[in-house]
């Protein structure tokens, strides 16, 4: 916890640990950049193109995604306990003005291998941009509270106009044919932003998916998410039945991906059960792509994972350790099995005509 408070620029102090003669030193992190200074980092003249020492090796493929790719803020609030970002970039989204982002898509509409696609215009999580606590900005993060979780923070006012904005108005420059929102959504925040939250999915949905729009609910038990931090999945399917009507409204073919965790500390196979009817029964798909739980370094989840104890309570939890058992659990909701692949095909789509966005189906390899 010590480590953890001691991230937020504005509150956190120095840490040392001896160890022997020697000491172990945590520096506060670099104040979080202001917005003309981030501004000014963007407005660089960027190549663009990998470094011509590697073209005799062959082309860099990540380029593909990343060339014609716009960050529109960096850091996370989310603070999902198997993620270090709120750790790297910090918990303070700090977000580029409109004007230096809607410049950077003019250079990029005149750069000559662009071909009018902007492949992902977001950050850690695409629908923070410019939402974030006054209390924060001035004070430092909380640090007995969490700002998403359990529930959303009344002190956070989630307002996606200015997204809302920002989207229109790249979608109108001339040379710009199509502009996705590749990164993760919290759906959590989009119903909570009463005033503008449907007519942001409104946009993403007619505009800006590229076929498949990506979410993490990352598992369904909840114990299990209560573990990683990250929100029910009542949410979840509040978001999906948004997201499906409005599919259907504007006659696109296009789905929700959703990222999931196998073997997160706290998930058993009974856990994976609990995943798997959820997938099946509820979001009515077979997922291809569950990510084994890796511990990531200054991560909540590391913890877990090394002790086996919940360091919120003390409690002792159940940690899958075993190779062949995690992929057991992964393969418990990713390679259908005879059965369940005719449990799958049985489902009916629900509450959509032609049962549009609902239809059984695989998830498309996506990370
Ligand atoms: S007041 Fe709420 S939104 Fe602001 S930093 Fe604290 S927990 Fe986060």
């Amino acid at each position: 916890h010590l480590f953890y408070q001691n991230n937020d620029p504005i509150t956190a102090k120095g840490l040392a640990q001896q160890k022997g003669d020697r000491f172990l030193v945590q520096n506060p992190p670099a104040l979080t950049l202001t917005q003309p200074q981030l501004d000014k980092i963007y407005a660089l003249t960027y190549e663009r193109d990998q470094h011509p020492y590697y073209e005799k090796q062959g082309t860099v493929k990540a380029l593909e995604t990343i060339r014609f790719s716009i960050p529109t803020h960096r850091g996370c609030y989310g603070e999902c306990n198997f993620c270090a970002i709120a750790v790297h970039e910090g918990r303070t989204v700090a977000s580029r003005s409109e004007n230096s982002i809607l410049a950077e898509v003019k250079a990029i509409s005149r750069h000559p291998k662009f071909k009018g696609i902007i492949n992902d215009l977001g950050g850690p999580t695409a629908n923070m941009y410019a939402i974030e606590c006054a209390k924060k900005l001035h004070n430092g993060a909380c640090v007995d509270k969490r700002c998403l979780f359990p529930d959303i923070c009344p002190v956070l006012k989630i307002d996606h106009s200015s997204q809302l904005d920002l989207l229109t108005k790249i979608r109108l420059i001339p040379g710009i044919n199509k502009v996705f929102v590749g990164s993760g959504i919290r759906y959590d925040m989009v119903l909570a932003d009463k005033q503008n939250g449907l007519a942001y999915l409104k946009e993403i949905v007619a505009h800006h998916t590229s076929g498949q729009l990506k979410v993490a609910p990352e598992h369904a038990a909840p114990h299990v998410l209560k573990m990683m931090g990250k929100p029910s999945v009542g949410s979840l399917l509040k978001f999906k039945k948004m997201f499906e009507n409005l599919t259907y409204a504007v006659g696109k073919d296009q789905y929700l991906t959703y990222y999931l965790i196998a073997a997160y500390p706290g998930s058993s196979d009974r856990e994976m059960k609990q995943l798997k009817d959820f997938v099946t029964n509820k979001l009515h798909l077979t997922p291809e792509q569950v990510q084994v739980f890796t511990p990531t370094p200054s991560t909540y989840a590391s913890v877990m994972y090394y002790t086996e104890k919940d360091p919120f309570t003390s409690e002792t939890i159940f940690v899958e350790k075993n190779i062949t058992q995690k992929v057991a659990q992964k393969e418990m909701i990713a390679k259908p099995t005879a059965s369940s692949a005719q449990k799958t095909q049985a489902v009916k789509p629900s509450n959509l005509p032609h049962g549009y966005a609902n239809k059984p189906r695989l998830q498309r390899k996506s990370r």
